[in-house]
């Protein structure tokens, strides 16, 4: 017989299916919400004070199995443990009831899939993430340094949505409570706009014993480069060399995904704190997505990771707004000391479009940014999330990914053998900078993204840009 933790919901053998696990998770992570877009104070208040809607239970003697799976002499061994554990008898939380339910928890695998009910098939990884202090807390120094950034005219020109933060409170959290409340808030900013889930799915995050667990939808394809069918590519070349590149459709329906991502949550400051391959997933069952009454059938589908560097600001009914980031002392410090300077750029280039219209190529204007190409400065993404990330976040985050994809061949020669793609990729560059980032394109593996760009001149519209560009595209074709 098992014990079940007190709780507003007990889960036992008569209703512990799948459907019910999943529907006690969703109320959980819409109280999270609600508490975000309500009262944010009190989300600080109760999230790690008790009475949180994110399950604790520092009691749990099952730990996902992790107790379970030592023999009986290693148990006697430890120090501290209830008789009633040697026995093969022990506490279990309300979280490791649920998860013992899908899976067995005996094996010692960190992931499972649903054997019934409207999810039957899924899969799911277990993500135990490192220990530490949890905290969600006021700071008032990003205040100072928004304040600083406001008297930079060009700044504003650049950043307009940063205007918007004055008067916000600025929330610090530990890496396992940022990425829990960016990732739960942006789902519930991307199911308003979007069909389908664009971000793995976070069915709960809970804490067991000393640890902090997630459980996310696995992803289907976990490389662009395990896509190679010929539903996906085209050959290029005139002669033998069996070349294939990711088709036209292929690579328009990434970037209408990527584009899409980022366009929707620009309004919320969005900031992406450490782009990379580890963050995307693909999968090739295609969807089908409705945004701002442009349709895309993608073929392939792109999922974006939230990780703890991602930082949002939220909204409450009321009008309020509140900045999560993720806050560590050596950062803070490095920033209170070095106040990070932007280098915003007041002349305006030209940037040609050929995508506009055909044949023809337009000019069009746009404040730009540079990355400082000083290394011996402070790890730039880390800086930019101190800075409560509002320095130009949505730009910075689709520049990264962008050039990210760009670094995989069969997506870069795509892009290059296609004169519409071509042209989009090419607008978001400055003419002389296109050669540099492209040479910078052919070496890179695609680590350390943030480097490539370093010294490149920025759109500060990029997201706008990309957007506009995407509904002519798909006008034309
Ligand atoms: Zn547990």
């Amino acid at each position: 017989m098992e014990r079940f933790s007190k709780g507003t919901v007990l889960l036992t053998d008569g209703n512990g299916d799948a459907d019910h696990i999943f529907s006690v998770f969703n109320r959980r992570r819409g109280q999270i919400v609600d508490l975000m877009t309500q009262d944010f104070s009190e989300l600080a208040d109760r999230l790690w004070g008790g009475d949180s809607p994110i399950v604790v239970d520092s009691n749990c003697q099952c730990q996902l199995g992790a107790y379970h799976k030592l023999s009986l002499e290693q148990r006697i061994g430890l120090e501290d443990v209830p008789e009633a554990m040697y026995l093969g008898e022990y506490y279990k939380c309300i979280n490791c009831s649920a998860l013992g339910t899908l899976m067995d928890l005996d094996t010692g695998l960190d992931n499972f899939i649903i054997e019934y009910g409207s999810r039957l098939g899924q899969k799911f990884d277990i993500h135990r993430l490192a220990r530490g202090i949890r905290f969600l807390k006021c700071y008032q120094y990003p205040k100072h340094i928004l304040a600083q950034l406001l008297r930079n005219r060009n700044y504003i020109n650049c950043e307009p949505g940063a205007t918007e933060l004055v008067g916000a409170e600025f929330y610090g959290a530990d890496a396992f409570t940022t990425q829990v409340l960016v990732h739960i808030y942006v789902e519930s900013i991307l199911r308003k706009q979007l069909s389908e889930d664009r971000i793995p799915f976070l069915a709960t995050a809970f804490v067991c014993g000393q640890d902090n667990y997630l459980v996310l939808r696995a992803p289907a394809i976990e490389k662009l480069t395990d896509i190679s069918s010929p539903l996906f590519t085209i050959p290029i070349g005139t002669d033998c060399e069996d070349r294939r590149v990711l088709n036209f459709k292929v690579v328009y329906g990434l970037l209408y995904q990527l584009i899409s991502f980022f366009w929707v949550l620009k309004d919320y400051q969005f900031s992406y704190g450490d782009p990379g391959w580890d963050k995307l997933s693909f999968n090739t069952r295609p969807i089908v997505l409705t945004m701002a009454g442009i349709t895309c059938i993608c073929p392939v589908s792109l999922i974006i990771a939230i990780s703890a560097n991602c930082s949002i600001t939220t909204v409450t009914t009321d009008g309020k707004a509140n900045r999560i980031f993720q806050y560590t002392d050596r950062d803070s410090k490095t920033l209170r000391r070095t106040p990070f300077r932007p280098k915003v750029e007041s002349m305006t280039f030209n940037f040609t479009n050929c995508v506009t219209a055909e044949g023809a190529c337009r000019i069009n204007k746009a404040y730009v940014y540079q990355l400082p190409t000083d290394t011996s400065k402070s790890d730039m993404s880390a800086l930019l999330r101190q800075l409560g990330a509002f320095m130009y976040p949505s730009s910075l985050g689709l520049y990264c990914f962008l050039c990210l994809l760009m670094t995989e061949p069969s997506f870069y020669y795509g892009v290059k053998t296609n004169s519409t793609l071509n042209a989009l990729w090419q607008s978001f560059f400055l003419a002389y900078d296109l050669p540099i980032i492209e040479s910078r394109l052919k070496l890179a593996d695609g680590s350390n993204i943030i480097k490539l760009l370093k010294g490149i001149y920025l759109r500060c519209d990029a997201v706008k840009h990309g957007w506009d560009l995407i509904k002519i595209i798909n006008e034309r074709s």
